[in-house]
């Protein structure tokens, strides 16, 4: 006789479905892919040496376990010298299709959270002067750690406010979402015609000027106007 286990039908036992938490409920947000959205910032764009003109916006993932739900630490990873925080606005999409129209985009939110886009700089530099992929700069363990989400139902559709944040309490990146080259309809009708977007994709929609590196110790302070905060220490 074959033993059964728990993970009957499969070779190994599925690995956990990736979830972020939702405001004001126990109930789950399951995630499917995550999309990060490049130098959709100009002054973010000029400081790692590009042209802000509204090129074509590109975009990059990470995998879905990589998000740290309700994130209070960051391990500094493994591999790398200049860890980077990038604040952003995160995305998380009820619905999806291919070729969503810009001005039906929006109907696709299911709402939005603070998110890092934790960075290994050194990693992704040396990728980018190689044109090789950033995944091993962008896509590690615990790289994303995130606050939870803010139904549509509460906050609307943000797309205007303070992005801000701050290590031991010193700003550090500080803008306005309304500086978003590419704005949250414009990147889901993009993203729609790349792929097919799907109910619990999130997307991770760029960071404001003044990156940097942070060591062990930080104590990291996110904002995002109207949708709330994340603090996380660097352990
Ligand atoms: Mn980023």
């Amino acid at each position: 006789m074959t033993a059964r286990t728990d993970a009957e039908g499969y070779v190994l036992t599925p690995p956990a479905q990736a979830t972020l938490s939702v405001a004001g409920t126990a109930e789950l947000f399951p995630v499917h892919r995550v999309y990060c959205v490049g130098r959709n910032y100009a002054a973010h764009a000029v400081e790692m040496g590009h042209d802000p003109d509204k090129e074509p916006p590109f975009f990059f993932q990470k995998n879905p376990d990589n998000l740290v739900a309700d994130a209070s630490e960051f391990p500094y990873p493994k591999a790398s010298q200049d860890v980077h925080h990038e604040i952003e606005l995160l995305v998380a999409l009820k619905s999806g299709g291919e070729d969503i129209a810009v001005e039906d985009a929006l109907d696709c939110v299911y709402g939005y959270g603070v998110s890092l886009d934790m960075t290994r700089r050194d990693l992704q530099s040396e990728m980018k002067k190689l044109g090789r992929p950033w995944e091993i700069g962008k896509a590690f363990e615990m790289s994303a750690p995130s606050g939870a989400i803010m139904p549509v139902s509460q906050v609307g559709h943000p797309d205007d406010g303070d992005i801000w944040l701050k290590i031991n309490d010193e700003v550090k990146q500080s803008g306005n979402l309304n500086q978003m080259i590419w704005k949250t309809p414009e990147m889901i009708s993009i993203l729609s015609r790349l792929f097919t977007l799907q109910a619990g994709d999130v997307i991770l929609t760029g960071t404001p000027s003044g990156v940097g590196p942070v060591t062990r110790g930080d104590r990291l302070h996110g904002h995002v106007a109207g949708v709330g905060d994340l603090h996380v220490t660097v352990s």
